[in-house]
């Protein structure tokens, strides 16, 4: 066939190939109106005598059913794609059939629970203890355990969801118009060479997530991605943003270095792979954004001089039971302990909006972000936010934790945040456990309520962090994740940056520092206005790092300074990029990047 190249935009770096696998949108997780959770809170307890035995009837029948269709699995990936892959269906099917699984699930329909209910908690539980086992190979089966709940619900709501890796266990591209966080982040980097999207935004949380697994991903792709494609040979890059179907072999061929987080100036240090640390202009501090302990490993790599952003709720996205104290309290300690004593700023969990969790909103919302999503949400579950914040305390025992809340609006919210960290201290010390002895309590300033307010919440907080992704949304109302409005939507605008102008004011009178933690950060004309105004930490993604570090090394102060001045003044983005373009002029990475 005819190789043909579908122009798209980059989501998430790197290149892959394969079968393309079709996904339906509509029962890929993306309406939520069919999530365990929401059921959960919609189905009564079961309590007479027939029906505990009906949904007892209906559990074995689930497990069974889907221990049968996890053997057929195994079988088929191990002649297609070799006995490791085979390997992992088969530890599913065994716990398909584990009387550990199965006799406390029976127990708790015994005990008036439906058969849904039922296994949900206890997949939930049992994989929170093997989440909490020092060694590895065990943690890595309590995401196992996850997935075979999600198929025994699925068998039990009759979901006939279809599996996001191919049968056969050939490595797929998987398609869909759209994919929500909690999809990809179930996704397995060794079935899936990478995600093509109909539909998309490199800033919504679906990008995010496939960038902290390191799945390419394009976005955008339009029409001309469709079902009728399946099956097609496709070679994707994620960095270029494009799908080519029928590839060539040299389509095939992989790319040099374009997902390496290797620095590119030949600034590494050999011996322990981290760029050796070099003062940049202004003070700034380049720092990474992370959502995994994996990512948090790479920002280290990079050379980060700290994690300005730990998307904690990256951690909870796809569970259907929130993770415990124990489960959350060893993933955080890992993150501190691949920094190795650099800061780290630990985010509260920000579910809602384009990352829902299925643990927590029953109600479904008109419009989920303006709704009830980041702080707002965890101060309305204060077990959830309490249990999270005693996790962090202990985690960052005998040190320093850095925490901070997002989509604040008011300062009620900042109040009454600190007060759950109070609650969370006490709780932990009542029970013995030993806490974190410096706690510097931050919020992030992403909702324009925030921005106009800073000078109120300054002296209440120990850091800003703009969150320019959702900054931006929420200034222009215009929807991060519809690219229709990626002209509108950017970070040039005036009326954004006389917030963040506003912002960085308010800190330096209190003497609070002010990060930048969104997409705009890895973009070196932004930096450098952002730099201008007040800003002294950047964090970005980690394959990111090394680039923006070489960009600000080369920033002037007086000339950002003038430059971001000068910005105050433009009435309209393209003003403001003129401005940046002419200022910035001879400051060789940024005229390179435009
Ligand atoms: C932001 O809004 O800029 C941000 C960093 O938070 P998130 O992208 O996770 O919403
Ligand atoms: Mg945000």
């Amino acid at each position: 066939m005819a190789r043909t190249v579908l122009p798209g935009q980059p989501g998430s770096p790197g290149s892959g190939f394969g079968r393309l696998l079709w996904i339906d949108a509509t029962s890929n997780g993306v309406d939520h109106s069919s999530s365990a959770g929401a059921r959960l809170h919609g189905v009564p307890a079961v309590g007479a005598q027939a029906e505990v035995e009906h949904e007892e009837r209906r559990l074995r029948e689930a497990l069974e059913a889907a221990a049968v269709q996890l053997d057929a699995l195994a079988r088929a990936t191990t002649d297609r794609a070799g006995p490791d892959i085979g390997a992992i269906f088969e530890a599913q099917a065994i716990f398909a059939r584990d009387p550990g699984i199965i006799d406390p699930a029976l127990a708790a329909v015994r005990a008036g629970a439906t058969a849904d209910e039922a296994i949900d908690r206890v997949a939930a539980e049992q994989a929170e203890i093997l989440a909490g086992v020092e060694d590895a190979y065990f943690r890595e089966r309590a995401a196992d355990l996850r997935d075979v709940g999600r198929r025994v619900l699925d068998r039990l709501a009759g979901r006939t969801r279809p599996d996001l890796h191919h049968p056969d266990g050939t490595p797929a591209v998987v398609a869909a118009d759209d994919l929500d966080p909690s999809t990809v982040a179930g996704l397995r980097p060794e079935l899936v060479t990478g995600v093509a999207l109909v539909a998309g935004a490199p800033n919504g949380h679906a990008a995010i997530v496939a960038r902290a697994l390191g799945i390419p991903l394009v976005l955008g792709l339009g029409g001309a991605l469709h079902v009728g494609l399946d099956g097609r040979l496709v070679a994707i890059d994620g960095s270029a943003g494009r799908l080519v179907v029928d590839p060539d072999t040299a389509d095939r061929a992989e790319p040099a270095t374009d997902d390496s987080v290797a620095p590119k100036g030949g600034t590494q240090d050999p011996a322990d792979g981290r760029a050796p640390h070099r003062e940049l202009p202004l003070g700034i501090r380049i720092e990474a954004n992370v959502g995994s302990v994996a990512e948090a490993e790479q920002a280290a790599r990079a050379g980060a001089d700290g994690i300005g952003l730990v998307r904690t709720e990256l951690i909870f996205l796809g569970r259907t039971v929130a993770p415990g104290i124990n489960e959350q309290r060893a993933v955080y300690r890992r993150i501190l302990a691949a920094m190795d004593g650099r800061p780290v700023v630990f985010r509260t969990l920000d579910i809602g909006g384009d990352k829902p969790a299925g643990f927590e909103t029953g109600e479904l919302e008109s419009n989920p972000a303006l709704g009830v999503r980041g702080v707002r949400l965890g101060l309305r579950k204060p077990e959830v936010l309490e249990t999270q914040l005693r996790a962090l305390l202990e985690a960052a025992a005998g040190g320093e934790l850095r925490v901070m809340l997002p989509m604040v609006a008011t300062l009620d919210e900042v109040r009454a945040g600190r007060a759950a960290l109070g609650r969370a201290a006490d709780a932990a010390l009542a029970a013995g456990a030993a806490i974190a002895t410096e706690v510097r309590f931050g919020v992030m300033i992403e909702v324009p309520a925030a921005a106009l307010m800073a000078d109120a919440l300054a002296p209440e907080v120990d850091f800003f962090s703009i969150g320019t992704n959702d900054l931006v949304q929420y200034t222009l109302a215009a929807d991060r994740t519809n690219p229709a409005l990626a002209e509108l939507a950017t970070p040039f605008q005036p009326a954004v940056l006389r917030l963040i102008a506003t912002v960085c004011r308010a800190a330096a009178v209190h003497e609070r520092p002010v990060g930048v933690c969104g997409e705009a950060a890895a973009d070196p004309t932004a930096a450098a206005i952002f730099a201008g105004l007040g800003v002294t930490e950047l964090s970005v993604g980690p394959r990111a790092v090394a680039a923006i570090r070489d960009a600000v090394a080369c920033f002037d102060p007086e000339t950002v300074r003038a430059v971001a001045a000068e910005t105050l003044t433009a009435t309209t983005s393209d003003e403001v990029r003129q401005i940046a373009a002419r200022g910035l002029e001879g400051m060789a990475p940024i005229s390179a990047s435009g």
